[in-house]
């Protein structure tokens, strides 16, 4: 494994002594959010430092379910249990978007519990017409004034648009990466590859970006030396466990592709057209990230199809938290799609906090090697 991708992991297994420590020697403010429908600039732009909020897979469910409804997806439901425990003294609050029903739901538990200064709500549209990009527009208009009188100082036009700039070139960067799997076999693997985006929610993105070039030339230097017989494209909502990318990959196959929460769909698309309205470019471009909660079937299948095809899976594999809702509406639909229309294989996976993955590995071994290749 290189230095960069060593590091990379290592921020993400070690995320909550990096955030304290980035705390400790920068006094920065930090605020979490859930999803890749919350426009990060904005809170960038703000000189805070944005947080994606994922539970570390490290305790059991004691707290929460006094306080959140037990049908709620687990991952949920354990990131409020360590919010509750005290697990994330680094933050100074949070912004929750209108997305899955688990998390549209934590709103009014975490107002009532408030456990830091600041906290705000984004009304993320699920239609992308002319009327609701403008509503969304005047969303972020309302919550950059909010995150302007909590920090006291004005988001200027030109901060917002140098954080675009920032997180576009983070975007440019990590497809890049992605596009290392197109390759046979790729040059990375889908763990590594988990490693490389969930480094982008915990570290600082110019940091970030600096890890990536780095990335980008160690690999290029590198020969390949990993194997893909088969080559699998994931898809679910939050596939925030490594265990499971790493028991997906400990046989015949790789993760080339995937179309999760917190892969693919985070970066994929750029703001463009920011010169005017920067917070309009920014509605437009978050309102078309493609998550189960806010996309039809039609736009997730045409997702899914042009990243089979271009990547060249043999197969899918959904992941599906047991309670996750959003996903499990569109299951259905979209795998009978990806068989009948596309052909390719698939396997529906169960997954939850602190599963056993032993009799996930059993089926997900039985279905690579079904695949003939
Ligand atoms: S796994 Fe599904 S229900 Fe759980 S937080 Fe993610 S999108 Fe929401």
């Amino acid at each position: 494994m290189s230095s960069v991708l060593e590091q990379m992991s290592s921020a993400v297994s070690n995320a909550p002594a990096v955030l304290q420590k980035m705390k400790r020697n920068t006094g920065c403010r930090m605020i979490g959010f859930f999803h890749p429908v919350i426009p990060e600039e904005l809170i960038y732009a703000a000189g805070i430092h944005p947080v994606r909020l994922f539970p570390y897979f490290d305790d059991s469910i004691t707290l929460a379910d006094s306080q959140l409804q037990t049908f709620l997806c687990s991952y949920l439901r354990a990131e409020w249990d360590q919010i509750v425990k005290g697990k994330y003294p680094y933050l100074d609050g949070a912004i929750i978007p209108r997305s899955c029903e688990a998390v549209t739901f934590l709103y009014q538990t975490w107002r009532r519990h408030n456990p830091y200064q600041f906290i705000d709500y984004i009304n993320v549209p699920w239609k992308r017409s002319e009327n609701a990009i403008s509503f969304f527009a005047k969303e972020l208009g309302r919550v950059k004034r909010d995150l302007e009188k909590f920090t006291g100082r004005e988001i200027s036009k030109d901060s917002l648009s140098s954080a675009i700039e920032v997180y576009n070139r983070n975007r440019e960067l990590l497809k890049k990466v992605h596009d290392l799997r197109k390759s046979k076999p790729p040059f990375i693997s889908g763990l590594q590859a988990y490693h490389v985006v969930m480094s982008s929610f915990v570290l600082d993105k110019r940091e970030h970006n600096g890890l990536l070039e780095q990335l980008l030339t160690e690999l290029s230097r590198r020969p390949q030396s990993l194997k893909a017989e088969v080559r699998l494209l994931l898809s679910g909502g939050c596939v925030i466990d490594s265990r499971l990318w790493g028991m997906i990959e400990s046989g015949r196959a790789m993760i080339v592709a995937d179309d999760v929460n917190n892969g693919s769909r985070t970066f994929w698309h750029f703001v463009e057209d920011r010169t005017n309205d920067p917070l309009e470019a920014l509605a437009k471009r978050y309102a078309t990230v493609p998550c189960g909660f806010n996309t039809s079937i039609a736009d997730r299948f045409k997702y899914i199809s042009e990243m089979i095809t271009e990547y060249e899976a043999n197969g899918v594999i959904f992941a599906i938290n047991k309670n996750c809702e959003s996903e499990k509406f569109v299951y259905p639909e979209l795998d009978k799609k990806v068989k009948d229309k596309l052909h390719v294989p698939t396997l529906n996976i169960e997954t939850d906090y602190l599963i056993d993955m032993a009799p996930l590995r059993t089926r997900v071994e039985a279905f690579v090697e079904s695949l003939k290749v």
